[in-house]
C-alpha cells in the first residue's frame, strides 16, 4: 500500500476530513468556521488572473540555444559567443483569440523566447513574420482595438479589420504575409521566428552593429488552407497545443536555425528604407543570414500555469552586448510589456522561478506584490549609495552613446515612406498557386464589408502589383457568386 502524504491546510495543518464541508446537523446549514471550505472556494474564485489583452492562447517548452559561428567580431554578448549553451523558454501564441480560442486560426503566431543567461535575462519576444502592420506605437491600441470585438455586437469586425488596413498602407506587408500560405500554419513547429525589430550588438571595443535576429525551422514549412483549418477547428481546438506537447514527449525535440543580419551602424544613414521601421525586412541580397546557432525545445513545462501562463517576456530584457534600437515600436514595448507583467502577474513577477535569472540578482526594488525573495544579504545596505558593502553600478556594461539628431517633432510617418516595394518583391516570389491562396484568403476575410472599404484596399493591391488587385477582385465576384447559389439553395 502506497504511505500517502498527511493533506495538509496551505499553513501546515493536518485536513482531517475532505469530504463533507461542517454543517449544524447531518440536515442543518454550514458553518462559517469550515474554514477550508472557505478557504478553498476563495481559491477557486482567483485561479484566474487577467489574461493577456494580445497573445492570450499560447503554447510553450523549454530547451537549449547552442552557438556554433563566430560572431564575437560584433558582440561581447557572452550567450553568443562560439560554444555558448544557454538554456531557454518559448511561448508561442496567436494574437487575436482569447484564452480558450481554437488554435488553427489564421493569424500571426506570438514567437517569444527567454534565454537565461550568465549575465541575465535575455528575451527577444517577436513573431513568425519579420514585420508588423504598424511602424508607429501611437497607432497599436488602435489596431488591436480592430483586431478584437466590437463593443456593441461582442463580435469580430472584419469591416474594422480592413477600414484600419485601408487607412494605414504601412500595413499592407504584413496583411499580405497573413494572408499568405504563412498565415494559417499547422502547428509551431513548422514556423519560423523573427526578433522582428533592429536590434544592437555591441563588441568588446564598445562599437555597435544594428542586428536582426531570425530563427528558421528545421522541420520544413506546414500550413493548411482556409478550409482545412476549418475542419481542423471542428475537430479539436488544440491542434497546435497537442502537436508541440505531443511531440516533446515523444523524444521528437524541434529545432531551428539562428541566424543573423548584421549592418555597420552607418549604414543606417544610406539605405533607401529606414531600418528601424518595423514595416520593413532588410533585403537578404544586401545583408545575408549569417548562421550562428541552434535552438532545441526539449522539455515539456510540468505546470502550464505556472510556467507557461505566468511567464512574463519583454524586450526590455536585454544583456550586455545587445542593446535596443531606435525603432519606435521597440522603444514602446520596452516599456510596456514589463508593465503588463506587473499589472498582471504583480510588481514582482521577475522573482517567479520561471521568470528568475540563472545568475545571481541583487536589486533595491522594496515592497510590493509578491515579495517573498530575501533581503540582500547585508540588511543594513537597502538604499543606494551605501556604506554597507550592498551592490554597485558595473560601468563596463555601458554602451556606447547612441547618435541621434533632428528636433523633437511628431514627424508623418506616412509622407515619403513606400508602403508597396516591399510587398511587391514578396508577392513576385508566389507562384501562381500561391497566388491564387492569397486571392481567396483575401477575398475570405473581407468578404460582406462595405464596397467603399474593398474599394480603398484594393486601390493599394493595385499600387503593389495589377495582378495582385485582379486577382482579389475576381475571388471576389467569385465568392459572391458562390454565396448566392447557397443561399438560394438554403431557401
Ligand atoms: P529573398 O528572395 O532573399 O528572400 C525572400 C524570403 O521570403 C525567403 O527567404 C523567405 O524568408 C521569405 N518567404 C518565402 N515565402 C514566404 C511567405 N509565404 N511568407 C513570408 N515570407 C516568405 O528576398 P529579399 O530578402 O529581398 O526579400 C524579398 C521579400 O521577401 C521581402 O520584401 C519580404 O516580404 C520577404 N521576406 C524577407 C525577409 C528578409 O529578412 N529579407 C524575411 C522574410 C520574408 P525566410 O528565409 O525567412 O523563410
Amino acid at each position: 500500500m502506497t504511505d500517502h502524504k498527511t493533506l495538509t491546510t496551505s499553513a501546515g495543518a493536518p485536513v482531517p476530513d475532505n469530504q463533507n464541508s461542517l454543517t449544524a446537523g447531518e440536515r442543518g446549514p454550514l458553518l462559517l468556521q469550515d474554514y477550508q471550505l472557505i478557504e478553498k472556494l476563495a481559491h477557486q474564485n482567483r485561479e484566474r488572473i487577467p489574461e493577456r489583452p494580445v497573445h492570450a492562447k499560447g503554447w510553450g517548452a523549454f530547451g537549449t540555444l547552442t552557438i556554433t559561428g563566430d560572431i564575437s567580431k560584433y558582440t561581447r554578448a557572452k550567450v553568443l559567443q562560439p560554444g555558448a549553451k544557454t538554456e531557454m523558454i518559448a511561448r508561442f501564441s496567436t494574437v487575436a483569440g482569447e484564452a480558450g480560442a481554437a488554435d488553427a486560426e489564421r493569424d500571426v503566431r506570438g514567437f517569444a523566447l527567454k534565454f537565461y543567461t550568465e549575465d541575465g535575462n535575455w528575451d527577444l519576444v517577436g513573431n513568425n513574420t519579420p514585420v508588423f502592420f504598424v511602424r508607429d506605437p501611437y497607432k497599436f491600441p488602435d489596431f488591436i482595438h480592430t483586431q478584437k470585438r466590437h463593443p456593441k455586437s461582442n463580435l469580430r469586425s472584419p469591416t474594422a479589420m480592413w477600414d484600419f488596413w485601408s487607412l494605414s498602407p504601412e500595413s499592407l506587408h504584413q496583411v499580405t504575409i497573413l494572408m499568405s500560405d504563412r498565415g494559417l500554419p499547422t502547428d509551431v513547429r513548422h514556423i519560423n521566428g523573427y526578433g522582428s525589430h533592429t536590434f544592437s550588438l555591441i563588441n568588446a571595443d564598445n562599437e555597435r552593429f544594428w542586428v536582426k535576429f531570425h530563427f528558421k525551422t528545421m522541420q520544413g514549412h506546414r500550413h493548411w488552407t482556409n478550409a482545412e483549418g476549418a475542419d481542423v477547428v471542428g475537430r479539436t481546438r488544440e491542434s497546435t497545443q497537442e502537436d508541440l506537447f505531443g511531440a516533446i514527449e515523444n523524444g521528437d525535440f524541434p529545432k531551428w536555425k539562428m541566424q543573423v543580419q548584421i549592418m555597420p551602424e552607418a549604414d543606417a544613414e544610406k539605405t533607401d528604407y529606414n531600418p528601424f521601421d518595423l514595416t520593413k525586412v532588410w533585403p537578404h541580397g544586401d545583408y545575408p543570414c549569417i548562421d550562428i546557432g541552434v535552438m532545441e525545445l526539449n522539455r515539456n513545462p510540468d505546470n502550464y500555469f505556472a510556467e507557461i501562463e505566468q511567464c512574463a517576456f519583454s524586450p526590455s530584457n536585454i544583456v550586455p552586448g545587445i542593446g535596443y534600437s531606435p525603432d519606435k515600436m521597440l522603444q514602446a514595448r520596452v516599456f510596456s510589456y514589463a508593465d503588463a507583467h506587473r499589472h498582471r502577474l504583480g510588481t514582482h513577477y521577475e522573482a517567479l522561478p520561471v521568470n528568475a535569472p540563472h545568475c545571481p540578482v541583487h536589486h533595491y526594488h522594496k515592497d510590493g506584490q509578491m515579495r517573498f525573495f530575501a533581503n540582500n544579504p547585508i540588511p543594513d545596505a537597502y538604499y543606494e549609495p551605501n556604506s554597507f558593502d550592498g551592490p554597485v553600478e558595473q560601468p563596463s556594461a555601458a554602451e556606447p552613446p547612441l547618435k541621434v539628431s533632428g528636433d523633437a517633432d511628431r514627424y508623418n510617418h506616412r509622407i515619403g515612406n513606400d508602403d508597396y516595394s516591399q510587398p511587391r518583391a514578396l508577392f513576385e516570389l508566389f507562384d501562381d498557386d500561391q497566388k491564387s491562396r492569397l486571392y481567396s484568403n483575401i477575398a475570405d476575410a473581407m468578404f460582406g464589408i462595405p464596397d467603399f472599404i474593398t474599394e480603398r484596399q484594393l486601390g493599394h493591391f493595385e499600387k503593389v502589383h495589377a495582378d495582385y488587385a485582379a486577382g482579389v477582385r475576381a475571388a471576389l465576384i467569385a465568392k459572391t457568386a458562390a454565396q448566392k447559389v447557397h443561399t438560394e439553395a438554403a431557401e
